[in-house]
């Protein structure tokens, strides 16, 4: 079979000028002298199909390959050989054309090999596929290198062995397994890798899941909690303000009574003072005037006596004989003694008239004075109840905001100089600009009323005032040890990036920087967007995490509540101060009222009791003084009869010398000075009157008082005793109220107000309402702490396990296909390799016996248990002779059974092309002879190139090419005749 066409040699070895040959039979003799380059054609076109030992080519390295220079030829820069080959038996079955044409060139510069195919440059690898194919390899039988004949019988059984799996083909199995068994353990690595990987996560994953399941437990918890409780709170806060209220009133009332009631007991204590002090001045008065009655009544007496001894004197002057004359003198002395009391009861009536006039005066005066008082008093009070119903009013509006609720922060402020570290609250250290007030007063109005402090000692110090004193309570902020939580990083970059956002609220708020800690603390998780939509939009790219709220006030919570409408009262940073102010300035005035109140019916009273004291006066005298007129008329009537008496008796007239006083009688003188004194005396004795009528009347007074104010005052306790109840029901009913605030707050991060306008799911059931609230807050508390972002966690982790689980059994599939199909290829190898031994071991004999002339041979495995790595043994019998050794037979012997494997090889499995480069030369001439008619039977088959120089060769060769060196070091070839090749090898003899 004609396979290899044509050999182009330039540069390679002694091929130093381009050198073509053709081959054109199927049975080709190479001739010629020694060294003259004969087994360069086969290193030629071995080098050319790949061979990457230098060593079989008879070199050390690449470079030995190219034409080294002569003594009148420099050395080649590269060496080429291409090799021309007929496909047409597509026994290159990867290449479809008719002709395939392979070269190899190295290039001594760049030490680059380069192959091609039909002139395409390839890999090496390619050509030493197409190689294998040919069976054009180291391993096989195909190419038998000179001198390298005997090396068959003395190679070991596994080197042996390779010609067989060559011959059977399993070099592609071979390779295909070794292909598959690295992707195998590329496999392996990577499932090992991913295995690794997959437990890793595995290893977390039920810890994580068992988070993930408790922040969800926990998170639909909390929502049912926050449905239930807002509700609830809600309406608690409603009853609770509505009991405050009502109660607040309740208690207005009654200290407005209890006030009221100490006043007039306070009052009526002083008066009774007063009294006590009064009666003490005129019990020292009358037993003065006592003492005077008595002194006058002493000398009225005595005078009386002197007065009857002038008189018996005076009488016994007179005549008594004279019956008129005696008459007429009684009458006379009737007359005076008259006249002197007519006198002196018109001194008294003239002396009334005038005290009379004055008390009138000072009654007026009075009067209208008391009236001047009463008018006061009543306007006064006017005023208080005025300034109690603002009061009240301002404590309701105070009440009915949750900002003014913060009783405990406004104390902490009062009394801040006792307290000492005191900054103030939050809302008094910052300034809002008005685009960001309503959003800032809705999400943080609570915490603005914060009590900034300067240390976390001060706060201690706060707290104990607050306690001590029942002031309230109140959030502090303690600037040394605040830990504000910010948002921050990668989540802060993508809120920033949020359609709609304006700014997290402690950045838009300005505050000194020696406060920021406690702005950072109160607004640093709020985010601060334009628009309703933005925060809905946002709120859901980031979880429902933060708290979020628009320029108008809506809000959108943490875990997703919504707030929404508008008040009156949002704005906290409007109105605050204003109110504040407003309420302390009305305290004050309220009491400086109700002490001008308490003076000014001080005053009255006293008053009254001195108008009173002035009008018995009065009437007293009007009394004596309409007593002492009658007295006067009745003395005149009495004056004018004694006249007329004495007229008819004497003839005088006695009313006409009624001026001259100096001849009066001694007793008329007495009588007028008895007279004088008995008006003294009868003073006093009205005077006395008057004073132990308005004695008597202070004991009564006094025992009214003291009943009306031991009424007052068991009234008074009773009084103090309800309004120390319903003080003690507030104060319980503010503490829920802050409780309730403060839990809204912590809970849900919601003000009062956001939780009243929130639309809250009607509650059928409160009792099962209140109740499931404390199991929900029990099993919040049992649930304890968890990692809210373990959901998610856990959700991408058991993804990423799923995806790699998977991985891991597609992987495991794929290595699991990968050993079959390594097994298949052991199987194929297999059979392969044991049908080629088998296949061989039925041609061995014959072939053996022909080039032996007789005599057997056998392969045997060396190992036959495991055919897939067995050596090959062979077993020879040359005829007659027992060989146990192979290393003992002859070298023609060992080269005859090499030839006759290989000539069974070609039998059973044909190779294109054999190149055999003096595998002959050990044999006599006769073996010789037989060894080349026996090549003519394969040549149908198979090309044979057969570099000889012996004749018996020679001539069963269909061509003969004569290879020499006309020019020394350099080859050249031409085709020869059988007689000028005989010629050659006898030369050579
Ligand atoms: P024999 O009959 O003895 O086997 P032969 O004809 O097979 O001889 P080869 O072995 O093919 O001879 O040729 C060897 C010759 O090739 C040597 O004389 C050597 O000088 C020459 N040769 C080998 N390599 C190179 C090279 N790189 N450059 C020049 N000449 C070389
Ligand atoms: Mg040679």
């Amino acid at each position: 079979m004609l396979f290899l066409r044509q050999i182009r040699a330039h540069g390679f070895k002694s091929f130093a000028d381009p050198t073509t040959l053709d081959f054109t039979h199927d049975m080709i003799g190479v001739v010629g002298p020694n060294g003259s380059g004969k087994s360069n054609i086969t290193d030629a076109i071995k080098w050319t199909l790949a061979e990457q030992s230098a060593k079989s080519l008879r070199g050390s390295k690449t470079d030995d390959f190219v034409f080294s220079g002569s003594s009148d030829r420099k050395a080649a820069d590269f060496a080429e050989v291409t090799l021309v080959f007929d496909n047409q038996k597509n026994i290159f079955s990867t290449v479809d054309t008719e002709i395939v044409e392979i070269t190899r060139k190295f290039v001594k510069k760049t030490r680059e090999n380069e192959y091609y195919i039909n002139g395409q440059r390839v890999k090496t690898r390619d050509i030493q596929d197409i190689a294998l194919e040919s069976g054009l390899t180291k391993s096989s039988l195909a190419i038998i290198s000179q001198g390298t004949i005997s090396n068959f019988a003395e190679a070991k059984p596994e080197a042996r062995r390779e010609i067989f799996d060559d011959a059977a083909g399993v070099a592609k199995y071979k390779k295909r397994k070794k292909e598959t068994l690295i992707k195998l353990i590329r496999t392996q690595e990577n499932l090992n890798r991913l295995e690794d990987i997959t437990s890793e996560i595995g290893r977390r994953l039920p810890s994580l899941e068992k988070q993930a399941k408790k922040a969800e437990l926990y998170k639909e918890k909390i929502k049912e909690l926050q449905s239930i409780e807002i509700s609830i709170l809600v309406k608690d806060i409603k009853t609770i303000k509505e009991r405050i209220q009502d109660l607040s009133s309740q208690r207005s009332v009654f200290q407005e009574k209890i006030k009221t009631l100490s006043n007039e007991i306070n009052l009526s204590q002083e008066e009774f003072d007063l009294m006590v002090n009064d009666s003490s001045s005129s019990e020292m008065e009358i037993s003065q005037l006592n003492n005077k009655f008595q002194e006058i009544i002493q000398r009225i007496g005595n005078l009386k006596v002197k007065k009857q001894e002038v008189e018996a004197r005076e009488a016994s002057k007179i005549d008594t004989k004279d019956a008129d004359e005696f008459k007429a003198i009684q009458i006379k002395k009737q007359f005076e003694e008259t006249r002197v009391q007519l006198s002196s009861e018109k001194d008294k009536a003239f002396r009334l008239e005038a005290q009379i006039n004055e008390l009138k005066e000072q009654y007026d005066y009075l009067s209208s004075k008391y009236n001047d008082i009463y008018d006061e008093i009543e306007t006064i009070r006017k005023n208080i109840s005025r300034i109690q119903i603002q009061k009240e009013h301002n404590e309701n509006q105070r009440q009915s905001t949750q900002y003014g609720a913060n009783q405990g922060a406004d104390n902490v402020i009062k009394h801040a100089s006792n307290i000492g570290g005191v900054v103030g609250t939050l809302l008094s250290l910052v300034k809002v600009e008005q685009a960001y007030q309503t959003a800032i007063s809705v999400v943080a109005g609570a915490s603005m009323n914060s009590v900034v402090m300067k240390s976390n000692v001060d706060v201690k110090k706060a707290v104990e005032f607050l306690k001590r004193n029942n002031a309230g309570r109140c959030t502090f902020l303690p600037l040394d040890s605040l830990n504000p939580s910010v948002i921050q990083g990668a989540q802060r970059a993508a809120i920033e990036n949020a359609r709609g956002f304006i700014g997290i609220a402690n950045e838009l708020v300005a505050i000194e920087a020696k406060y920021q800690t406690a702005l950072d603390y109160a607004l640093g998780t709020i985010i601060v967007v334009d628009t309703y939509d933005s925060a809905t939009a946002l709120a859901k790219n980031i979880n429902y995490r933060f708290n979020i709220v628009t320029l108008e006030g809506d809000r959108i919570l943490p875990h997703g509540a919504i707030v929404g409408g508008k008040t009156r009262s949002q704005n906290i940073f409007s109105s605050q101060s204003q109110t504040q102010s407003n309420s302390e300035e009305l305290e004050q005035t309220l009491v400086r009222l109700d002490a001008k109140e308490i003076e000014k019916t001080r005053e009255l009273n006293d008053l009254k009791l001195q108008r009173d004291q002035l009008r018995d006066n009065l009437n007293d005298n009007q009394a004596i003084i309409r007593n002492a007129k009658q007295n006067i008329e009745q003395y005149r009537v009495k004056t004018n009869e004694l006249s007329e008496d004495y007229r008819i008796l004497t003839g005088n007239d006695l009313l006409g010398n009624n001026q001259d006083d100096s001849n009066e009688s001694e007793s008329i003188k007495f009588s007028r000075q008895i007279a004088k004194l008995e008006n003294e005396r009868d003073e006093i004795q009205t005077r006395l009157n008057l004073l132990s009528t308005s004695r008597n009347k202070y004991v009564d007074r006094q025992r009214e008082l003291n009943e009306q104010n031991s009424g007052k005052r068991a009234e008074l306790d009773h009084l103090k005793d309800q309004s120390a109840a319903v003080s003690s029901e507030l104060s319980a009913l503010q503490e829920r109220y802050i409780a309730i605030l403060k839990r809204l707050a912590e809970g849900y991060g919601l003000t009062e107000e956001a939780a009243l306008e929130m639309e809250t799911d009607a509650i059928e059931n409160e009792q099962y309402a209140r109740e499931r609230i404390l199991v929900l807050a029990s099993e919040l508390k049992d649930i304890g702490n968890i990692n809210i972002d373990a959901i998610e966690e856990y959700k991408v982790e058991k993804e990423r396990f799923d995806y790699y689980d998977l991985q891991v059994k597609e992987i495991r599939e794929a290595a699991e296909k990968l050993q079959s199909i390594i097994m298949d290829i052991d199987i194929a190898m297999e059979t392969q390799f044991k049908k080629v031994v088998d296949d061989v071991n039925a041609a061995l004999p014959e072939a053996f016996a022909k080039l032996f002339g007789g005599g057997t041979a056998e392969l045997i495995y060396t190992d036959p248990e495991n055919i897939l790595e067995t050596g090959i043994d062979i077993k020879v019998n040359p005829p007659g002779k027992k060989i146990s050794n192979l290393n003992l037979l002859s070298g023609g012997e060992k080269s005859l059974v090499a030839l006759s494997v290989l000539f069974s090889i070609l039998k059973v499995r044909p190779l294109p092309l054999v190149i055999l480069d003096e595998a002959e030369a050990p044999l006599d001439p006769a073996n010789v002879e037989r060894f080349a008619r026996y090549i003519k039977l394969f040549t149908s088959e198979t090309q044979f190139i057969v570099v000889t120089h012996r004749e018996g060769t020679m001539e069963n060769c269909d061509i003969l090419f004569g290879v020499t060196m006309e020019t020394k070091g350099i080859t050249k070839i031409v085709k020869i005749k059988l007689v000028d090749a005989k010629e050659m090898v006898s030369k050579e003899d």
